[in-house]
């Protein structure tokens, strides 16, 4: 792997402990997050110390790669098995869609934002994560590949999207923030094609998910 020393190593495990500490108790997550070299999804230039502490980073386009602590809870709540489909919408650096490939799941990620798209891509590819990478809009989802096990939104909706909900299995769980300016994040449980459970998981603060009409290149 490029960059990686044993620096690096040491300052993820302590992370992980303190992810754990904070209350995450999935081993799995913990387990990934203690293995995918954060450090690689953000500026190069960054002291890995900053890397490596538990708060959401600018990676440019006014875009940010998510806390540790919100990748391992969403995680934890999308609770996904080996192999299953996950669609996570919101690529942005790449380091979610790494955690989830790591886990094993069958992910395809979707990225509004081309530049970010193209170099998530490209370092996924490079450190061997098996991720299709999608540049689209998540409101549409991925009709060619569904129906979903999980669904995973790593932006603000403003409600659950129609073709998000349509494209999840029956049985299946999406983990998503709803809310305009701040947003509760809802684990979301597909009971039919038509009803669903809502569970609320608290308050938290993520980038808006925007609407393919206001995207300018
Ligand atoms: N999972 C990311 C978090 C990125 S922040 C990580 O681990 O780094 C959320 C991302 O959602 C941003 O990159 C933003 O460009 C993207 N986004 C916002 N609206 C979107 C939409 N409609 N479709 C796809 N991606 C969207």
């Amino acid at each position: 792997m490029p960059n990686e020393t044993l620096r690096h190593k040491g300052l993820r495990n302590k992370l992980v402990k303190e992810l754990a500490a904070k209350g995450i108790t999935d081993s799995k997550v913990l387990e990934a997050m203690n293995n995918v070299p954060r450090h690689l999804f953000m500026n190069q230039s960054l002291d890995p110390v900053i890397a490596y502490m538990d708060t959401a980073m600018d990676i440019g386009r006014m875009q940010t790669i998510s806390r540790p602590f919100t990748v391992a809870f969403q995680t934890q709540l999308l609770d996904i098995g080996k192999k299953e489909s996950v669609l996570e919408v919101g690529t942005g650096s790449g380091y979610q869609t790494a955690v989830l490939s790591y886990m094993k799941a069958n992910v395809y990620t979707i990225e509004r934002q081309q530049e970010l798209f193209l170099s998530a891509k490209s370092l996924l590819h490079t450190l061997g994560y098996k991720a299709k990478c999608f540049f689209a809009d998540g409101y549409q989802g991925l009709s060619a590949f569904a129906p979903f096990d999980r669904i995973l939104v790593t932006c603000g909706a403003p409600q659950i999207p129609d073709a998000l909900i349509q494209q999840l299995k029956v049985g299946g769980t999406m983990v998503i923030p709803i809310g305009e300016k701040q947003q509760t994040m809802y684990k979301i449980i597909k009971k039919s094609e038509n009803s669903f459970e809502k569970l609320n998981f608290g308050d938290c603060k993520f980038v808006p998910m925007v609407e393919e009409k206001e995207i300018h290149f």
